[in-house]
């Protein structure tokens, strides 16, 4: 017998090669009229270019969002929105300028578009964070989510190699995670199946051809499905992991779950085998998704990533401190092994 819960959250998604061209339509069915245009210093290019249709649309550009939400970027950017009368917000760029994005919104109330270009998937959810004197406080609150969201593969050929295949491993987190969350449905399984599936067939092809469109727009399909996954379940052991990884000791996000993730599956992965198996198409998902990492050139182990091994007992600590969801119980001892494992990239 079926038995679960499954909240669907208000959003439009546009997904097609040359979808950004829509930025303005969609712009004016939300009824915005003076956006602020968000991204990271890198990005700025893309969002000018990205701007000059909106017109007079756009009230202005703030090219400052940084990784992990730095608050006094999130203050200055609002700020600057208000100096200019802003009614909303556009963020262009990955997870930190959509992160920009729902800091803003958190304290103003003005709705978001986001146009995402990497697989992060944060603009699939209601989860927003802000850093402040070195600590990360993260929050769920449906003000954050973008109003609409424009998936636009053309985007994402720029994105170098190597940051596909680690943003592309951050997505199958997301979606890993899902199949074993306390609060999975059958509508979640589809969504997180189908993201794993889409990726670990298109990462391969993208490493082949950084320009193939076609993969570039399945791994971009599959991303959506897996930040769709996260938005709609509660994460374990592996992002609570990479969420003290990143904020205690600012390690990079999509590198960090690249390592860690395989780890944490050879934990985990019983409680959803058959369903990853499926997903991966490996008989042993943890130890195909660590080799297909591998060969995909990633960064084997936390060490490389720039840890240090005096960090395992503080991260064991901070990541047992409050109770979380994990299909598995743990114990400190059990925390202790796989991150000593992931430090040094031991076999999976
Ligand atoms: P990011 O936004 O910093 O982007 C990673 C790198 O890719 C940057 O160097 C960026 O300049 C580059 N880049 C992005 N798009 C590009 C493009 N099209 N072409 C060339 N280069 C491009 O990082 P991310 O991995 O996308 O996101 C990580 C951040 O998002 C973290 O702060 C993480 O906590 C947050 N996040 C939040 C959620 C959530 O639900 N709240 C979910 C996932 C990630």
């Amino acid at each position: 017998m079926r038995d679960f819960t499954y909240q669907s959250l208000p959003m439009h998604v546009i997904f097609r090669s040359g979808s950004a061209a829509d930025l303005r339509s969609e712009l004016q069915k939300l009824g915005l009229s003076r956006v602020v245009v968000l991204s990271t210093p890198f990005e700025a290019l893309l969002a000018t270019q990205l701007s000059a249709p909106l017109e007079e649309t756009c009230a202005g550009l703030y090219p400052k969002a940084a990784q992990h939400v730095p608050a006094e970027v999130a203050a200055e950017a609002w700020e600057f929105a208000q100096s200019v009368g802003a009614d909303g917000f556009v963020t262009v760029g990955g997870g930190s300028s959509t992160g920009l994005g729902k800091a803003i919104a958190l304290r103003s109330d003005l709705p978001v578009v986001s146009v995402p270009t990497t697989y992060a998937g944060s603009e699939m959810t209601t989860i927003w964070g802000t850093t402040e004197n070195g600590e990360k406080k993260t929050g769920r609150d449906i003000r954050v989510l973008p109003k609409a969201v424009i998936y636009d593969p053309l985007l994402t050929l720029s994105l170098p190699t190597a940051i596909s295949v680690t943003s592309g491993f951050n997505a199958i987190a997301h979606a890993v995670e899902g199949l074993y969350a306390p609060d999975a449905s059958p509508i979640t399984g589809l969504m997180a199946a189908d993201g794993i599936r889409s990726l670990v067939q298109a990462l391969p092809l993208i490493v082949e051809d950084n320009a193939d469109i076609a993969a570039r727009s399945d791994a971009l399909y599959g991303a959506w499905l897996c930040g769709a996954t996260l938005g709609a379940t509660t994460m374990g052991l592996h992002h609570k992991l990479c969420h003290v990884l990143g904020g205690a000791f600012n390690m990079p996000h999509a590198e960090t779950h690249t390592v860690v993730l395989p780890y944490v599956m050879r934990f985990n992965q019983s409680a959803a085998l058959g369903q990853l198996q499926e997903a991966t198409g490996f008989h042993d998902p943890a130890h195909g998704i660590r080799e297909l990492s591998v060969v995909l050139g990633a960064p084997r182990s936390l060490r490389e990533l720039g840890l240090t091994e005096d960090a395992i007992e503080q991260v064991v600590r901070l990541a047992t401190a409050s109770p979380y969801a994990n299909p598995v119980p743990i114990e400190p001892s059990d925390v202790h092994r796989i991150l000593s494992d992931a430090f040094d990239g031991t076999e999976v």
